[in-house]
């Protein structure tokens, strides 16, 4: 699980940071709004933490512009204002939440815990072709066989099992694995396909990922000849 926190308050920001990643989540941090909605418009988290006041452009802007763009990501806003009118207009921008400051890491993660539960039905498991993904223990289903994933190998199958048919360019993998901040390059990317394809090909997997030249990777069920 990934996290977009748009903060301006640095402090705040980077306490926020620290908190989930003491859950175990990965998250990026910027401070002003108009980066803020550059980095959501990658498409490449699973919850948006949005501030409204910011600098460049407001958390309700940003809210509205993203979900005029079908932006389907929850959002938790959070505001140190408390008036009734704020919380309705960041709920009619677009937020799903909203958390007035200051708050403590409980009611956050309760928060963060319903909403991710709102994503849908298929929390526990993903599949595709005779395959499956448990997302609780990283593990690989095909028949009676199963393998563990590393971190960054389910990290990756996750993405792509989530939307089987679509394309994930290198650089967009490289983004949601391993983060803007890291040292890892596209090449990264194509070492850990190639041990997922040695993975799926030893539990007897029909799930094939596919590249495409400059679009980037998919999943193909492979048809028996
Ligand atoms: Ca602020």
């Amino acid at each position: 699980m990934k996290f977009l926190i748009i903060e301006d308050e640095k402090l705040l920001a980077e306490s926020l940071k620290t908190l989930l990643e003491e859950k175990g989540y990965q998250a990026d941090t910027v401070y002003d709004g108009i980066t803020g909605e550059e980095y959501a418009k990658l498409d490449i988290y699973d919850l948006v933490i949005l501030d409204v006041l910011l600098p460049g452009r407001s958390g309700c802007q940003v809210a509205r512009n993203l979900r005029s763009r079908h932006f389907g990501t929850p959002i938790l806003m959070l505001t140190a204002r408390a008036a009734l009118e704020d919380r309705v207009e960041g709920l009619d921008a677009g937020a799903d939440y909203y958390l007035t400051k200051p708050f403590d890491s409980r009611e956050l993660f309760a928060c963060i815990n319903v909403l991710l539960r709102r994503q849908g039905p298929q929390v526990n498991e993903l599949s595709f072709g005779n395959t499956s993904l448990d997302l609780f223990s990283g593990t690989l289903f095909c028949g009676e066989k199963n393998l563990r994933l590393s971190a960054r190998e389910f990290d990756i199958l996750r993405l792509l099992f989530q939307n089987p048919e679509r394309n994930f360019p290198k650089e967009r993998i490289l983004a949601h694995v391993w983060g803007y901040d890291s040292n890892a390059v596209e090449n990264h990317v194509e070492v850990y396909v190639g041990f997922l394809r040695k993975k799926l090909a030893a539990i007897g997997s029909n799930v094939r990922i596919v590249a495409v030249r400059r679009l980037g990777y998919h999943l193909e069920v492979e048809q028996p000849c």
